[in-house]
């Protein structure tokens, strides 16, 4: 089967990269049609979010020249993550599969053939993975490397270097649209839906003109919004840091005491100390409390699904997406 492919690019402020990265892609596109891998209504779709360059005159004048071109215009800047949603949202049921790929052609584009292919062996989601990092600096592979880490230990589902170079079916995209939280991280949640799954392995390019739009504020702002959408161990951690410094206060507590009795105290050290020692304790485990309710809270407020069915078999066929 020649699945109808929608690639969906998010572009903010790539005036210098675009024109080749679309000669590229529709090369590309021509080979895969050549193949019989797409089907011919298969497109090309560039999300301008909100540049302040020339961008979306280009993205304008190519879906005029270039019927296989559609393009999106965000209202303003609202991000990379956001970008990629309008664009996969606004086509939910009119493909077959959908691929999410940076503009800027670091992401091997070759990757996408083999994607299409894991997708007809019946693969829904099919991750793009970094097999090496060679064309990354050094500062950049840390940091890297230190935020899957971080993000395995907190309990954060992330495929180990895959970025938001991937393919979805249409089914998964129709499930991820019920995902109505407002701080969407995607690759945090596409593990999360489930259904079959594989991945493809590509080297990670240099990019090839234009800069990075994520410079090391944007990388730790997006490292923190990774963790604290989808973790509440950091409030845990202060529930067990306030349980240590409770069991410390006993023993500061003894020794105050011990030191009153033995007489070697100066007077009014120890009334001072004491309650210190005991009540900086007992707030700590206080908030920590605090804190887990409110990640309950958190939690309900997303108002994720609970559950997703993938099919029902024997009700007539039909298959039923139940989301509860
Ligand atoms: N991008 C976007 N909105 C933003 C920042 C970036 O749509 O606010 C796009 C950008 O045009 C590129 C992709 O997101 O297609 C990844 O950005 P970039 O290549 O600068 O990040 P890096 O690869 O350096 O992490
Ligand atoms: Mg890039």
């Amino acid at each position: 089967m020649s699945p109808k492919l929608l690639l969906v690019v998010p572009c903010y402020n790539e005036q210098e990269i675009l024109q080749l990265t679309n000669q590229r892609l529709n090369t590309y596109f021509d080979q895969l049609l050549e193949l019989k891998k797409i089907d011919s209504s298969s497109k090309i779709c560039y999300v301008n979010d909100g540049s302040k360059d020339t961008t979306w005159t280009i993205i304008d004048s190519l879906t005029k020249s270039n019927s296989r071109v559609l393009g999106v215009k965000l209202a303003k800047n609202f991000g990379h993550q956001n970008a990629v949603l309008a664009g996969l949202f606004s086509f939910v049921d009119q493909y077959d599969c959908y691929i999410t790929i940076d503009a800027d052609l670091q992401d091997d584009i070759r990757a996408i053939g083999d994607m299409i292919d894991k997708f007809n062996d019946g693969n829904s989601v099919v991750y793009g993975v970094r097999e090496d990092r060679t064309s990354d600096t050094f500062f950049k592979k840390f940091t890297a490397e230190l935020f899957y880490k971080i993000m395995e230990k907190l309990g954060v589902p992330v495929v180990f270097n895959h970025a938001d170079f991937r393919l979805i079916d249409n089914k998964v995209l129709k499930e991820f649209a019920n995902y109505k939280e407002y701080n969407m991280f995607i690759r945090g949640i596409i593990p999360t839906i489930g259904f079959p799954s594989d991945k493809v392995y590509y080297k990670r390019l240099e990019r090839e003109a234009g800069e990075s739009k994520y410079p090391f504020s944007k990388m730790l702002a997006f490292a923190w919004k990774g963790i604290t959408s989808f973790s509440t161990v950091p409030m845990r951690m202060v529930l067990w840091f306030g349980v240590i410094n409770f069991i410390v206060s006993f023993v500061i507590g003894f020794y105050v005491l011990w030191s009153k009795i033995q007489g070697v105290a100066v007077s009014g050290w120890t009334s001072t100390l004491l309650p210190m020692a005991f009540f900086s304790g007992s707030n700590m485990i206080a908030i920590g409390l605090i804190g887990e309710y409110v990640g309950k809270i958190y939690e309900e407020v997303k108002g994720r699904p609970r559950y997703i069915i993938e099919k029902i078999s024997n009700a007539g066929d039909s298959e039923n997406h139940n989301v509860g």
